[in-house]
Formats: structure tokens, sequence, C-alpha cells
């Protein structure tokens, strides 16, 4: 009997570096980055979970427009007709999303002033990351409507996200975990206080 366990535990053993061996045989640096093709593991089981997560009362981001920028929002920056927000799921450090104040779930439907306001409003908080995380890339995306993978597709956001070299590691892979370097506090006390010299 002890001997039969101790095989299958071998052979559960065996599998486990077999299937470590061959994730990072995939990745290799500058080839696993979006938006490239990628490996996906279905798991709508997960469903339930996103669904609890963006379950809340009114819009989270109009909530957060109606007050000057605090951590408890977290806000970071604002200008007349946007605002800068930091992703409480970073994918890294220094994950942020922009969009506009006004509830609106359509890139299509913002005014002209609205629209030149957040495209400006993106790129100075491009400018910002590169000099405060020194990224080697930094992924700009808009998720449009909810098939397309909006969490909050009533309140347009685009993301922008600083990348480095290797930064997509097997644990996002394998565990959905993604390990950061420093704490949302941090992300937000080292924007907050740099953000607006680039306004
Ligand atoms: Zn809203």
């Amino acid at each position: 009997m002890a001997a039969a366990k101790k095989a299958v535990r071998k052979k559960g053993k065996k599998v486990a570096s077999k299937k470590k061996a061959s994730v990072s045989a995939k990745l290799q640096i500058g080839k696993d980055v979006w938006p490239l093709e990628r490996d996906v593991l279905f798991r709508p089981d997960r469903m339930k979970y996103v669904r609890k997560l963006i379950k809340q009362e009114g819009c989270v981001f109009c909530s957060a427009a109606k007050e000057a920028p605090t951590f408890e929002t977290l806000c970071v920056f604002k200008t007349k007709h946007s605002m800068v927000v930091i992703n409480k799921f970073p994918y890294n450090s220094g994950h942020l999303l922009v969009l506009p104040q006004r509830h609106c779930g359509d890139l299509l439907k913002l005014s002209d002033d609205e629209f030149a306001d957040l495209q400006n409003t993106i790129r100075m908080t491009m400018k910002c990351l590169m000099d405060v995380y020194d990224p080697g890339g930094i992924n700009v995306g808009l998720n449009h409507g909810a098939v397309a993978g909006a969490g909050i597709p009533d309140h347009l956001h685009y993301h922008v996200i600083p990348r480095w070299s290797g930064d997509l590691n097997f644990f996002p892979l394998i565990a959905e975990t993604k390990v950061l370097v420093e704490s949302l506090e941090q992300t937000y006390e080292k924007l907050w206080s740099n953000l607006k010299k680039y306004e």
C-alpha cells in the first residue's frame, strides 16, 4: 500500500516537473507580450467571481469622478474632462486606467473636447509612467463593450500598463497570480506627486 502511494507520488512529481518545463520553454522574452498570440486557459467557472467583482451599487468610476482625487477611490489625477485611476487589480505596478469623467460607454459619443482631453491625458500618463517607472514599453488599450472584454462596459476606460522585458512569468499563467513589486499605496503616492507635472 505504502509502496503504491509512493509510486503515485513519484508519478505526480514527474508530471508536474514536465509541465513546469513546458511552460518555461514557451516563455521567451519578447514573445509573450500582448497583443501577440498567446496560450489561453479557458475557465468559464471563473465568471461567478468576475461578476462578483463588478457587481456594486452605481458606477465606481462615477463615484470617483464626483470627488477630489483620493486613495479611497484610487483616482490619482483629474483634468477638465478626464481622470486617471489606479487599477485595483493591476497587471503590473503602475497599471493605470484613463477615462472620461462623464459616464459614457461609447467612444463615438464623446464630444470633441472630451475626446481630445482624453487623448492628451493618455499621453501625459504615458510620459509620467516612462519617467517614474522607466518601463521597456507600455500597453495602451481599450476594451470597447462587454463582448470586447470591458469589465465596466458602460464607462469607457483605457488601460495603460508599463511593461518590462520578461514580466510575464509563469505565475499568471498557471496560478492566476501576479507578483507585484509595490503596493497600491506606493503606486498612488508615486503617481499623485508626479502626474501634475505633466499636465
Ligand atoms: Zn460611470
